[in-house]
């Protein structure tokens, strides 16, 4: 490859890398299997090897992937010793050239490997101090990470209290994980409550270490192995010494290591695990192998991102072979049309796969699909499971190729596909009633309204007339949902107690929720601040718009686009009426800044929810914590705080405020608790 070609595809990797890594540590959400995504980038690493001039440290090959999230409220903590990533490969081949690297950098001193196993969850660091733990923190980006003590302490293996003859002082490392069991549990749940499962157990343990409740930590089932001392932290001669030490000390350390002398002892604890991991009741997607003794792991060091003295050895995805039983052709909201294939349900990495997406059609002419083709599925420790290959040996004679339709399958409207387009569209955006409902499911996602209102409320309230663009769903009453079949009043309150409170939904989440097209979460949000409101965006020109940073000429045309449109200015303006966020400073009236300046920790249960007690904090100025630090302010106390927080404000003399003290802080015409946020405030009729 030329220079030139080199630097514009070092571009290009490093844009996609960016983006997935997003989508995988900061929104849970992944779209690319892990094994695309590593090929990736050891062809980016590769490639900044062979032309050293475009590498750089702020590659993602040259940094630990960060899952900070930005308006979080977690606080960001340095890590004292690095919190590092480690290399991968997927090739036994080059497990061996690792060994043979270390044989010659250690030259002919006799070093052991400790070969453990490479659990599948997200990263934690803990701190034990006169043998308590006094603080846990995620990876982050490596160097910071988010402060999730309160949460760690509600993980019920990970001890509060060691015994034995520990140190005075250390950190260790591990992962949090969430079991196979308490995964299906936690989804079976969502899916009752009309909420979108996690993808797999990975997810579901990041996403739930940083939730803001640690009271719901407490119920995720999630479960803790530590399997690292920094040598900076505890002088240990071994790995295996150190983490002997540790479950001494009643820490919960994983016994499936082994300590190999050579590469056939190596290949044998692979071989002997790719068959046994899936008796385990948690996932693991592999083998870390490392240099054992500490001296010679100080001796082989560290790269930007990961140690030399250890390979993570991953496992490819598992794959089923299943018959297609038939094809749907599914229109999402922005009317694209996605075939997806009804299989013969099949067992895969623990879960039953009975549908897998082929993309769009240029991908079933690429994989050859015939109807009723045997077909390779995997599931690569993520997402939706995906058609790999298929099997020509078990092709029915006379098996037909499938044909794409032409006209929607939902509105009969004749599909279009442009030419820089992967995807068929159905253009009927305004009648479409698939489109319809993906728009209203949009608008009433977590991350854009956050209503209660899942694929089946929406369908139904889509049939009966009820609702077809989001400013409906305002007009709807308690008393004409409870006629409906399957409400209840306890539902019926909840769901008008959750459109109440999305009207304090910021602007940019608002803008993201309107769902217009090439505008995603961080688009909507760097343009809500931009232009400060809608009338200001509705007014800007093409080229006003292609002024902001990130928006490029094809997301200009569409947001242009957008506001010429009389239908969506007049539901624009219906849903003003309804009182929802437009502009980005909306002070509103009854805000104060009584608490300006203050950093609060709150803790146990009030009148109000906690969420909305945090949000009430906010409006009057203050900062919320998730734990007590000399920097708080004070402890706001409802009943059963945390006894660990009352003792830590002891330690440090913060001083612990109890909810009517809290509230007479607060200006006397300011309402104290947020409109309608509790359903109990709610009145039927
Ligand atoms: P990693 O998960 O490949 O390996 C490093 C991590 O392994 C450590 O941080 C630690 O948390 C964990 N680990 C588990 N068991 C361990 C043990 N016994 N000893 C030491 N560490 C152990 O690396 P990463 O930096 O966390 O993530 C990068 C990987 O994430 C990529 O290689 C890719 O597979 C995946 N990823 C996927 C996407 C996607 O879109 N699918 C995007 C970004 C990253």
């Amino acid at each position: 490859m030329d220079r030139e070609a080199a630097h514009s595809r070092i571009i290009e990797l490093r844009a996609i890398l960016e983006e997935n890594s997003r989508r995988y540590y900061v929104d849970n959400a992944p779209t690319m299997s892990d094994y695309e995504y590593d090929q990736l980038m050891h062809e980016l690493e590769a490639l900044e090897a062979d032309f050293p001039e475009f590498a750089s440290a702020d590659s993602p090959a040259a940094k630990v992937g960060s899952d900070l999230e930005k308006g979080r409220e977690f606080v960001q903590r340095a890590h004292r010793y690095p919190m590092l990533s480690l290399s991968n490969t997927y090739s036994i081949q080059e497990v061996e050239e690792f060994s043979a690297r270390a044989d010659k950098a250690l030259g002919s001193s006799s070093f052991t490997y400790c070969c453990e196993l490479k659990f599948d969850g997200t990263a934690i660091c803990l701190t034990y101090k006169k043998g308590r733990l006094v603080q846990a923190l995620t990876r982050g980006d490596g160097v910071v990470g988010d402060d999730v003590t309160e949460n760690a302490r509600r993980i019920s293996n990970i001890p509060q209290v060691l015994h034995g003859d520990y140190p005075e002082e250390f950190e260790i490392r591990g992962e949090v994980l969430m079991p196979y069991a308490a995964f299906d549990r936690l989804n079976e749940l969502r899916v009752l409550d009309d909420e979108q499962p996690f993808a797999n157990p990975r997810n579901a343990a990041s996403g739930s270490l940083k939730l803001m409740n640690p009271d719901e930590v407490a119920q995720r089932g999630l479960w803790c192995t530590l399997y690292h001392i920094p040598a900076q932290s505890l002088d240990f001669e071994s790995h295996d010494q150190a983490l002997r030490a540790a479950a001494s000390w009643g820490l919960p350390v994983a016994d499936s290591r082994r300590i190999c002398r050579n590469i056939d002892e190596i290949k044998d604890f692979i071989d002997y695990w790719d068959v046994h991991r899936k008796e385990l009741p948690y996932a693991t997607d592999g083998v870390v192998i490392k240099i054992n003794e500490m001296a010679f792991q100080r001796e082989l060091g560290y790269t930007a991102k990961s140690p030399r003295w250890a390979v993570a050895y991953k496992f490819k995805a598992e794959q089923a072979l299943t018959p297609i039983l038939s094809i749907d052709y599914q229109v999402g909201r922005t009317g694209a049309i996605t075939p997806v294939a009804n299989l013969e349900p099949v067992l895969l990495s623990g879960t039953m796969v009975k549908r897998a997406t082929l993309v769009n059609e240029d991908q079933i002419r690429a994989l050859d699909i015939h109807e009723g083709d045997y077909v390779y599925v995997e599931k690569g420790g993520e997402i939706i499971p995906k058609i790999t290959a298929v099997e020509p040996l078990r092709r029915k004679p006379g098996a037909k190729v499938p044909e794409f339709p032409r006209v929607c399958p939902d509105c009969g409207t004749p599909l279009v596909r442009e030419e820089d387009e992967a995807k068929w569209f159905c253009p009927n955006s305004d009648g479409c009633p698939m489109q319809i409902k993906g728009e209203l499911l949009h608008f009433t996602g977590r991350k854009a309204m956050d209503i209660l209102a899942g694929e089946a409320t929406i369908g139904q309230l889509y049939s009966l007339g009820l609702a077809k663009t989001p400013a409906d769903l305002y007009d709807l009453t308690p008393r004409q949902l409870t006629s409906l079949e399957g409400w209840k009043e306890k539902s019926a309150l909840r769901f008008i107690a959750s459109l109440d409170k999305s009207r304090a939904v910021p602007f940019e989440r608002v803008l993201f929720a309107l769902g217009i097209r090439f505008v995603g979460e961080t688009t909507a949000r760097t343009v809500a601040r931009y232009f400060g409101s809608i009338d200001a965006l509705a007014a800007a020109g093409e080229d006003d718009l292609k002024n902001v940073p990130d928006v490029g000429e094809v997301c200009a045309k569409s947001i242009y686009g957008y506001f010429r449109d009389p239908v969506h200015l007049e539901e624009i303006d219906r849903l003003k009426a309804h009182g929802l966020n437009f502009s980005v400073e909306q002070p509103s009236a009854s805000a104060s800044d009584a608490l300006s300046g203050k950093t609060i920790v709150i803790s146990g249960t009030f009148s109000i929810s906690r969420d909305d007690m945090k949000a009430l904090i906010e409006k009057h100025g203050g900062k919320n914590s998730g734990s007590v630090s000399s920097k708080t302010s004070f402890l706001l106390s409802g009943s059963k705080p945390g006894p660990e927080k009352i003792r830590k404000c002891e330690e440090l003399g913060v001083p612990v405020v109890d909810e009517a003290s809290f509230l007479a802080m607060l200006p006397a015409d300011a309402p104290a608790i947020p409109q309608a946020e509790s359903v109990e405030q709610l009145s039927l009729f």
